[in-house]
């Protein structure tokens, strides 16, 4: 049965430990049909410093060494998780021309555009409710600028990313008040015309439920390609989080999941 994680980080990414052929291995033991490794190319560092260049050289070597060494009847493939492609998408699209085996590409936004020093909403303070409003506008408009990178991205990643940290730092805020609604709405049709997905992003399984809204959303827009991913950087959360999300895709009216193979989508049902 299929069952594919479409994000995961191995030791390729800065946060990563762990070989591409250790995280195969895993993907295989936890019931994981397809994996995706799709490290981290980000055009900001944590710390709101343009990097602007990617050497694929050892991602490929991991991948390939993988690939020999594969559990039979796991399908690998290879990603990346592009960072910040609107802060300059002629660089972006550089890095991507230089990889052109990619099966698929997962475009983020984790860092500040304006304020706080373009740092990443991991990585930065969010002393009351007035700053996480602020972080969300800036954090909408990066959305906004990425949404209309139509070759920056198949899926667009984690949206629910800063409310992660806003609720670590005792703040919960939701992306269903004031003018936020009618903003993501905006961002979602843009995905949905341009024949793009939108990623479930289950947090290591941590984040199923908080999906349904914007699933529906995303429906009520005219979009179609739902990808699935973990973002585990470790072996035991390969796959979390995924069946349960196939179910949620199911509630919220969608018969299939959307994977990437040479960039193009393919529907998997669900
Ligand atoms: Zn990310
Ligand atoms: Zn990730």
């Amino acid at each position: 049965m299929f069952l594919g994680d479409t994000h995961t980080h191995s030791r390729c990414s800065p946060d990563g430990r762990f070989s591409m052929a250790e995280m195969a291995r895993a993907a295989a033991e936890n019931g994981v049909s397809d994996l995706w490794l799709t490290d981290h190319c980000d055009l900001l560092d944590l710390n709101g410093v343009f990097t602007p260049r990617y050497d694929w050289a050892p991602c490929r070597a991991d991948h390939e060494e993988a690939r020999r060494g594969a559990p039979p009847g796991l399908a690998l493939h290879r990603g990346v998780e592009l960072g910040e492609a609107y802060e300059d998408p002629a660089a972006a699209r550089a890095i991507l021309a230089a990889e052109p085996e990619l099966d698929f590409v997962i475009g983020s936004v984790h860092n500040f555009r304006v304020i706080m020093g373009k740092r990443d909403f991991y990585n930065a303070d969010y002393g009351d409710l007035d700053a996480c409003h602020r972080a969300l506008e800036d954090y909408l408009g990066s959305l906004e600028a990425l949404a209309g990178l139509p070759d920056c991205y198949d899926t667009l990643a984690h949206i629910l990313y800063p409310l992660r940290y806003m609720e670590r730092a005792g703040h919960r805020v939701s992306l269903f008040t004031g003018d936020y609604p009618q903003r993501l709405e905006g961002i979602l049709r843009t995905v949905a015309q341009q024949g793009k997905a939108l990623e479930v992003n289950t947090w290591r399984g941590r984040t199923v439920a908080e999906w349904e809204p914007i699933l529906r959303l995303f429906k009520a827009v005219g979009g179609e390609y739902v990808t699935v991913g973990s973002d585990s950087h470790d072996l035991e959360h390969i796959g979390a989080g995924v069946r349960e999300s196939y179910e949620l895709l199911r509630v919220c009216g969608y018969r299939y999941t959307a994977v990437y193979e040479g960039r193009e989508p393919k529907m998997e049902a669900i």
